[in-house]
């Protein structure tokens, strides 16, 4: 099956100049769906996971099924502001400005081995500060993996420390 029939480029989004690509097809498809996962469990090759960390909101979708199957817990990276206990944070670069992402402090214990996951690796900028916030609670990354890596924005060198997988290049 081929997952790029269930990916929609939608021109202008978020803003001017963007082509998006629109995820809901392939999640909104029972076949697709079921296949996505189990290929990106399949990227893990059996390593011992304790915690995945994905990341708002579209990381949320595959990070927990990826952890109920891995038998590892889910810990959920958001926006400033928007998670209920004490949080550590990690500011990122954007394009224009800065952006704060939080995680629990008791999310990651010191030595868990960790998986992150997101819907799609752009410039990186995302996937670095949440690798930066499992360091800094003393998690070790085993892995990133996303469904798409847009190749051309070269986010995997802002990774290089890690093993990066994507099921999906553009
Ligand atoms: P980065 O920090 O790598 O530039 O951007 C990655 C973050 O932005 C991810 O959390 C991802 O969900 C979101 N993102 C950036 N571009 C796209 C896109 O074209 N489609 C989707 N679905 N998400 C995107």
């Amino acid at each position: 099956m081929d997952l790029k029939d269930y990916v929609r480029d939608i021109k202008d989004f978020p803003s001017d100049g963007i082509v998006f690509k629109d995820v809901t097809p392939l999640l909104g498809n029972p076949i697709a769906l079921k296949f996505a996962a189990e290929a990106l469990l399949a990227l893990v090759e059996n390593q011992k996971i304790d915690k995945v960390v994905g990341m708002e909101s579209r990381g949320f979708f595959f990070a927990s099924m990826l952890a109920s199957e891995l038998k590892a817990g889910f810990v959920p990276v958001r926006k400033s502001g928007k998670l209920p206990y004490k949080t550590m944070s990690e500011a990122f670069s954007l394009e224009y400005g800065t952006d704060t992402l939080e995680i629990h402090i008791d999310g990651i214990k010191e030595g868990e081995k960790v998986l992150v996951h997101d819907d799609v690796l752009a410039t990186g900028g995302t996937a670095a500060a949440v690798c930066k916030l499992v360091e800094r609670l003393g998690g070790e990354i085993v892995q990133c993996n996303f469904l798409i890596e847009l190749d051309f924005l070269k986010g995997s060198e802002k990774l290089k420390n890690y093993s990066v997988k994507s099921l999906l290049h553009y």
